[in-house]
């Protein structure tokens, strides 16, 4: 019996001690997970971050991604013969409706003559596209009149909507300049006639040209005969009209000088073929046996390439402005602008367009020139092929760099080559939209300190539409610096009465596309020329931009398409990922202030041991922050971007030991314990982002097996403790990084404080703050 009790006995204890060690070994499962999910939390973390990229759109969190718009069209009303694209087409996209019965009707009434009350829209036959001259500028007005000639029934033309306008108003937006080359096309015979008899009416003096006929050259060699004369109808005859600029605020802005409307200048309003695959920004589609040439043809420039090669270069696409955009007024003297355009390996026939668009959508008086920077681009055909396609526009200017800048250098090296006033920055695979300048150069022309961006619309990789996103978008960015799209709060847009074509402030732009005054660029120290490749650039120069003075907008009624694409298609010379961290880490340093510690606690900790990461010299950059006195990141936080949640720290206040239901405190250089004290500043210590356990500049740290306060420094990683990331040890204060889990444990009778292993239930090992911001 004595032997069975024993027995019982013993199994107790076995029991006992069996179960101990297996709730031991749980516990230490569950710490060990706990560090394992730490460290996986940075890793996750650091994944993100090195995914990111400014204009990417492969951030997955709801509310950040770029927020295409559902247009649901009939494909097939676009494939009709005579289509074109037009008013009601766009007011289809602009809404983003998704084409309801009675849209469907109104769009295809329209785009097929046939059922548009018998007024089909004239076939032509024969288009040209001219290039002429202007030799003379008459005030600033100017007509371009083609005359019909006996000779040939090809005629010079104006666009249909300024013929339109001809009759009534002003006329030929397109030149304003001596040397201004235009390109002019016009298919529309009867509209043609009807401007030539109108002004070649008797009594109209003709004596007076101003343009030079022999400086016409046709695309089809075609003869033309101009008649040219000065006219009494006035570009400015509008500014009669009601002042309807952006913003009800900014009537205040406006300069004195007269007023005109956007000009809708396009020259592909009518294209060439409007059968064209993607022509009218529509989806393409890759033929069947084309399938493999296309998948192979992917890696060129990550998007859908073969189609790109299929699509016009200079094909028309939806004007997806805001009603009002085209009823807008903007000041006549605006500033002329330089677009540059910095690539490397860039895709042939994207760059075309991307060139297109600027020349054929551009009022050629407002664009000074475009610029071409060539980042040492390794494909044969950028080279002289390309200087031969370009050599035909006198506009367009190719700078090559001896070696691979970078895309904020070659920027640099564009914006010092610019004489325009304003510097446009595109990226090299855009199609800009109708009407996409003045209203970027009036916004610049009222304040220089301005920097605004179009809306950044998406031409799809795969099958290259011109997609819409959604209104009221502005650039944001979450930590660490990662960019992102975020709609303007209901409550904001309501009591500020906007409109969808108001300019929206904008905290941090995309980076790919924007314009600013040159002289204010330089001001500003242009980029941080530190910075390399790619990366983290918009940040600096948003940043840059808001605290030192100046302020950044999205203007809704200028918009330009981009090919958002999933990967990069040139070489990075150093390691992509090292690169874009150590540019961000240079802006942080440089900007962040305090705040810097969030940036560094999201998964780059790393970057804090300058012996591994050399994120170069930043005295420049500091100094010249200096100089421009610009403000605090603090300031940036609680003006410019309010909405963002920016605690300095995960916790303050008292650290409150559950087990002796005491606090802790520093004193005369000793960490010890007593009755908790609100007032008692010795007591007060935070939790950083680092994970740091301070008190002023002394932080907590493991000395054997007892602590002592040291000075803080974030780049020391015994100095760090995991606090509130697991389910099993969420009070406890575990030391980072050890192999075995390591927890601060109170010492009931004495006051001092121990590291022991941890030990989920033990309250001496439980701590908890006053305050906690984060979760
Ligand atoms: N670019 C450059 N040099 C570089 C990297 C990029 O000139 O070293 C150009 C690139 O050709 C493009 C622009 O910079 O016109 C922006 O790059 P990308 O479009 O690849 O960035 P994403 O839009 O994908 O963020
Ligand atoms: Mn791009």
């Amino acid at each position: 019996m004595k032997f069975r009790k024993y027995l019982r006995g013993s199994k107790r204890v076995l029991a006992f001690v069996f179960v101990a060690s297996v709730i031991w070994l749980l516990f230490d499962i569950a710490a060990l997970r706990m560090s394992f999910n730490d460290a996986n939390q940075d890793l996750k973390e650091r994944e993100f971050a090195q995914k990111q990229g400014r204009r990417r759109d492969n951030i997955e969190d709801m509310g950040f991604k770029h927020p295409l718009q559902v247009v649901n069209i009939d494909k097939r009303a676009f494939i009709k013969k005579g289509s074109r694209f037009d008013r009601n087409v766009n007011n289809v996209y602009r809404k983003g409706e998704k084409a309801r019965p009675e849209n469907q009707t109104l769009l295809q009434n329209h785009l097929n003559p046939k059922l548009n009350g018998g007024k089909a829209y004239k076939e032509d036959i024969n288009q040209s596209n001219v290039h002429i001259t202007v030799k003379s500028v008459v005030k600033e007005t100017i007509v371009i009149i083609p005359k019909k000639s006996n000779e040939t029934n090809t005629m010079i033309n104006v666009k249909a909507n300024n013929v339109a306008k001809m009759k009534g108003t002003h006329l030929a937006d397109e030149v304003h300049h001596r040397n201004d080359t235009v390109a002019v096309s016009h298919r529309d015979v009867g509209l043609h006639e009807n401007l030539v008899n109108n002004l070649l009416k008797p009594g109209n003096d003709k004596s007076d040209f101003i343009i030079d006929s022999t400086e016409i050259h046709s695309s089809n060699k075609t003869k033309t005969h101009f008649v040219q004369k000065p006219t009494e109808l006035n570009l400015h005859g509008l500014s009669e009209e009601p002042v309807m600029l952006f913003n009800s605020t900014d009537v205040r802005m406006r300069r004195s000088g007269r007023l005109h409307k956007i000009m809708a200048l396009d020259v592909t309003d009518r294209p060439r073929d409007p059968q064209a695959i993607g022509q009218f920004g529509q989806p393409a589609q890759v033929p069947r046996d084309k399938e493999p040439e296309s998948r192979r043809r992917w890696g060129e420039g990550h998007f859908n390439v073969f189609l790109s090669d299929q699509i016009p270069v200079d094909r028309a696409i939806p004007d997806t402005r805001p009603h009002s955009c085209s009823e807008s007024l903007v000041h006549d003297d605006l500033p002329s602008t330089s677009v540059i355009f910095c690539f490397v390996d860039e895709v042939w026939s994207t760059l075309l367009r991307s060139v297109h668009s600027v020349l054929n959508r551009s009022p050629p008086h407002l664009l000074k020139e475009v610029i071409l920077v060539d980042d040492c681009s390794t494909k044969d055909y950028l080279k002289e092929q390309l200087d031969v396609y370009m050599s035909q526009f006198s506009k367009v200017r190719i700078i090559r760099l001896k070696e691979r800048q970078g895309l904020i250098r070659a920027r640099i090296a564009g914006a010092d080559a610019a004489t325009g006033e304003v510097l446009t920055f595109l990226d090299s695979h855009v199609e800009c939209n109708i009407g996409w300048l003045e209203p970027l150069l009036e916004r610049v022309y009222l304040d220089h300190r301005k920097v605004v961006c179009p809306v950044i619309e998406v031409v799809n990789d795969k099958d290259m539409s011109y997609m819409l996103v959604d209104n009221f978008q502005r650039g944001v960015f979450r930590w660490p610096l990662v960019f992102g799209w975020n709609a303007l709060p209901e409550e904001y847009i309501r009591k500020n009465q906007m409109k969808d074509s108001d300019p929206i402030r904008c905290p941090v732009m995309a980076g790919g596309l924007f314009s600013i005054d040159k002289k204010y660029f330089y001001e500003l120290g242009s980029y941080d020329p530190g910075l390399d490749v790619w990366g983290g650039e918009n940040m600096e120069i948003s940043f840059k931009i808001w605290m030192c003075g100046g302020e950044i907008e999205i203007i809704p009624c200028s918009r330009v398409g981009h090919i958002f694409r999933g990967d990069n298609p040139y070489k990075f010379p150093k390691d992509r990922v090292k690169t874009v961290e150590r540019n961000l880490a240079r802006v942080a340093e440089v900007w962040l202030d305090e705040y810097k510690e969030i940036f560094y606690s999201h998964g780059y900790h790393h970057l804090l041991d300058k012996s591994i990461t050399d994120i170069g010299n930043l005295t420049e950059q500091i100094q010249l922050r200096e100089k421009l006195k610009c403000k605090s990141f603090k300031w940036y936080l609680d003006n410019v971007y309010p909405d963002l949640n920016a605690p300095l720290v995960k916790a303050d206040g008292l650290i409150f030991n559950v087990g002796t239901r005491k606090c802790l405190i520093f004193q005369n250089g000793i960490l010890s314990f007593d009755k908790c004290d609100l007032s008692n500043k010795s007591q007060h210590f935070s939790y950083t982002w680092l994970r740091l356990l301070r008190h002023n500049t002394s932080c907590v740290a493991p000395r054997e097996m007892h602590v002592i306060m040291e000075p803080c420094d974030n780049a020391k990683p015994h100095l760090r403790w995991v606090h509130k990331s697991s389910a099993v040890l969420t009070e406890h204060l575990m030391m980072e990084g050890h192999s075995q889990p390591m927890c601060l444990e109170a010492e009931n009778n004495s006051d001092g404080i121990l590291l022991k292993g941890c030990d989920s239930i033990n309250t001496l090992q439980k701590w908890q703050f006053t305050h906690y911001y984060t979760q």
